[in-house]
C-alpha cells in the first residue's frame, strides 16, 4: 500500500463545500466524544458505546430542525468521523496515544469520504470523482489509473488536497535499466552520487527562500500580532500576514517534497538493486554546522521514501551499517585513510603503492556498491507486497 496525494483545483463554491464538510466532520467527532464521556453505561465496550451514540445521532439529533444543515452534506463524512473516533479510542486503550480530545478548527481541517459499494476506479487524467461529493479538477494529473475506496480531503496552507491509498500489487512490473547493485552516497554538496556516475543535485529552494522569508518577516515586524493573556487582539493585517507566511512556508515544503519524490521514483525505476548508508541523521542534526543543510535537504525523508517505494517497484534496497567506512577506506587496496576531512572533495589513498585518487562522493558510492555482506544491516523490497 502507498498513498497518493494531489492538490485540488477548486473554485470558491467548491472550497466552501469542502470547508463545510470539514466542519461537519469535526462537529460529529466532538459530538460523539462529548456524549461518550457523559454516558453512564461504562460496562459496555468502547465500540458498543460509540455504536449507540451513532444510532442516536442518526435517528434523533440529525433530524432536529437546528441540525437541518447536516442534511445537505455527505453522510459518509459523519460515518467516517465516528470511525475515526473509534480508532482514537482504541489507540488510547492500547497506550499508543493520549486520550482523544476535542478537535478545533486550528488543528487542521480534514474529512474522509468513501464509496459504500467498495473499490472504485480512479481514471488517469486531470479530474477526480469523489464519492458523494462530485467531480473535481486536479492541479497535477494522475498518470495512471488507480483503484481505491477511501478518500481523505484536507486543507493545508495553500489549499485543499485529496489523498487515497493504492494497492501496490496493481502496478505492472517494471523492467529495470541497471541490474547490478549500485551505491548511493548522500552529501551536502551534491545531494546524491550514484556509483554509475549519475549525480542528483538538490534545487536548494530553502536557502534562497529563507533569505526572502527573513526579509518578509522583517518588513512586517510592526504589525499588531495580538496577545491573548494581555487581551490584545490580532489586527486584520496581521492575520493576512500570518496566512501569507504560512503559504510561503508551504510552497517551500512542497518544492522539497516534490524534488524528493521525483528522485526516489526515478531511482526505483532505473535500478534493480540499491545500497545506501544508514545515516546517523540525528548525529548530523546535532552538529549545528551540518544541521540546517541536512534537515533542509531531507535525507531522512529521502530514505523513508526509498524504503516504501522500493517494494512497489520491485527494487532491492540494502541498508549498510554505520560502521562501514565507505568514505575513508580505499576501494582499491582497502587501506583506511582516517585523516580525511569533510572539506576535502577528493579521496587520495595514503598507501604509497596505491595512491588511488577519485572524487570523494563517487568513491564512497562505489564502496557502498561493493559492500561486504556482513555490513548490510537490513534489506527491503525482496518481496512485492
Ligand atoms: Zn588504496
Amino acid at each position: 500500500m502507498f498513498a497518493i496525494k494531489r492538490k485540488l483545483k477548486l473554485n470558491n463554491f467548491e472550497s466552501s463545500l469542502m470547508a463545510q464538510h470539514a466542519g461537519f466532520s469535526r462537529f460529529v467527532y466532538n459530538y460523539g466524544l462529548d456524549i461518550f464521556w457523559q454516558s453512564i453505561d461504562v460496562q459496555a465496550t468502547d465500540s458498543k458505546r460509540i455504536k449507540e451514540i451513532k444510532k442516536c445521532f442518526t435517528n434523533i439529533t440529525k433530524n432536529r430542525p437546528e441540525y437541518s444543515w447536516t442534511l445537505n452534506l455527505s453522510s459518509k463524512v459523519y460515518q467516517s468521523a465516528f470511525q475515526h473516533l473509534q480508532q482514537a479510542f482504541s489507540r488510547w486503550r492500547k497506550g499508543i496515544s493520549f486520550a482523544p480530545t476535542f478537535k478545533s478548527k486550528k488543528d487542521g481541517q480534514s474529512f474522509t469520504v468513501y464509496d459504500g459499494n467498495g473499490d472504485i476506479l480512479i481514471p488517469a487524467g486531470k479530474k477526480i470523482k469523489l464519492p458523494t461529493l462530485g467531480t473535481f479538477r486536479l492541479h497535477e494529473k494522475l498518470k495512471e489509473s488507480y483503484i481505491s475506496q477511501t478518500f481523505t480531503i484536507s486543507k493545508l496552507a495553500d489549499g485543499w488536497y485529496v489523498s487515497f491509498c493504492v494497492d501496490a500489487l496493481r502496478i505492472p512490473p517494471i523492467m529495470h535499466e541497471i541490474i547490478e547493485p549500485v551505491g548511493i552516497d548522500l552529501g551536502v554538496k551534491t545531494f546524491a552520487t550514484i556509483s554509475d556516475g549519475t549525480t542528483i543535485v538538490s534545487p536548494k529552494p530553502y536557502k534562497d527562500a529563507k533569505t526572502k522569508l527573513g526579509r518578509f518577516q522583517y518588513h512586517n515586524r510592526n504589525k499588531q500580532f495580538g496577545n491573548r493573556t494581555e487581551g490584545i487582539p490580532t489586527s486584520n493585517n496581521a492575520q493576512k500576514y500570518f496566512h501569507s507566511l504560512a503559504r510561503r512556508h508551504q510552497k517551500i515544503a512542497n518544492k522539497r517534497i516534490d524534488f524528493l519524490h521525483k528522485s526516489t521514483t526515478k531511482i526505483c525505476q532505473k535500478y534493480a538493486h540499491v545500497r545506501i548508508e544508514d545515516l546517523n541523521v540525528r548525529g548530523m542534526i546535532a552538529n549545528s554546522k551540518l544541521s540546517t543543510a541536512v534537515s533542509d535537504l531531507g535525507f531522512y525523508e529521502f530514505r523513508r521514501q526509498l524504503q516504501y517505494k522500493a517494494p512497489t517497484f520491485g527494487t532491492k534496497l540494502d541498508i549498510v551499517d554505520r560502521w562501514y567506512p565507505s568514505s575513508k577506506q580505499c576501494r582499491m587496496c582497502f587501506q583506511k585513510n582516517p585523516h580525511l576531512k569533510l572539506s576535502e572533495r577528493v579521496f587520495i589513498c595514503t598507501n604509497p603503492e596505491c595512491r588511488h585518487t577519485e572524487d570523494r562522493d563517487l568513491h564512497a558510492s562505489l564502496n557502498l556498491a561493493q559492500v561486504p555482506e556482513q555490513h548490510i544491516s537490513s534489506r527491503v523490497g525482496t518481496i512485492r507486497n
